[in-house]
């Protein structure tokens, strides 16, 4: 904790940090994305490669309808803050696979990733634009890259200095693979933490309000997901589906409701000077 709390500390001084799109959190950021994004497409193919897609037209179809409206609603966003040149580590793609788990995921640079047996609990394409947002929140976030640099910093504390990890790429790799853990028993990622779940809902609301999705269906659907009640990963690996997840869920729903109106219309005018959505004229979508 010390070593982390010291790179906390270098980092505040020697700008090794990054800012999270939407929240505007400021995080941990000792490698650099090229690396993260090195490492995850490396993963990524090995992955895909070998995948068994579905079979099923209709389904596969939706999400990539589903993920391109996600995907333009993260360029829309993007476009509106004067962000855009940050999307071109992005090349999004949309997979889904022939397989039971109740899981999906969204890998560096928009590698979208949906299993088949999530879709019971997606029920239909705003369901499962709950579970792409997440997901493409998760990798806007550049949560990878943030879980590799606390890593970094638990490991080498404040001697990571500039330099040290461009010359370690070995070490890197090992750090991936401990990130990415794509090819071990589940083919997933690692568990995110809590903090960067509830901020990838919050993002992932956000993302499906601006793509013209009813964000308040998340709620049902975490209902479900928590019927369900199993640990299963990355959808359910950190305590998933509690109370409290769906509380924080409902908490965010205003917020979220304030980009759907201003993109989409039909709204009923927010006079809260909190308020990050731009007014409609500014929207493209
Ligand atoms: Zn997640």
């Amino acid at each position: 904790m010390k070593k982390l709390i010291s790179a906390i500390i270098f980092c505040a001084f020697m700008y090794s940090c990054s800012t999270v799109p939407i929240t505007g959190r400021s995080q941990l950021s000792l490698v650099s994305n090229q690396e993260v994004l090195a490492l995850s497409l490396q993963q990524y193919n090995e992955y895909i490669s070998g995948a068994p897609l579905s079979k099923n037209q209709a389904n596969t179809a939706m999400v990539t309808k589903v993920g391109q409206n996600i995907a333009n609603a993260v360029a829309a966003y993007y476009e509106v803050t004067g962000m855009s040149s940050a999307l071109s580590d992005f090349s999004w793609e949309f997979h889904l696979i022939a397989d039971n788990q109740v899981n999906a995921f969204c890998m560096p640079g928009g590698k979208i990733v949906v299993y088949e047996g999530i879709l019971p609990y997606t029920q239909n394409e705003a369901g499962l634009a709950v579970v792409i947002s997440h997901e493409v929140a998760h990798a806007i976030a550049k949560h990878a890259n943030e879980r590799m640099s606390q890593q970094v910093a638990a490991q080498y504390g404040g001697a990571v200095v500039g330099g040290l990890l461009s010359k370690s790429s070995s070490t890197l790799q090992t750090l991936g693979n401990t990130v990415f853990g794509l090819g071990t028993q589940y083919g997933v990622m690692l568990p995110y933490s809590r903090k960067q779940e509830y901020e990838a809902d919050r993002i992932g609301l956000i993302l499906m309000g601006i793509a013209g999705y009813d964000p308040n269906v998340a709620v049902p659907f975490w209902e479900r997901m928590s019927q369900k009640g199993t640990s299963v990963p990355e959808f359910m690996s950190t305590h998933p589906s509690d109370a409290n997840r769906i509380s924080e869920i409902k908490k965010a729903l205003p917020e979220a409701m304030e980009y759907y109106y201003a993109v989409h219309g039909g709204a009923p005018k927010t006079t809260n000077p909190s308020n990050n959505a731009k007014s409609s004229d500014q929207w493209k979508f």
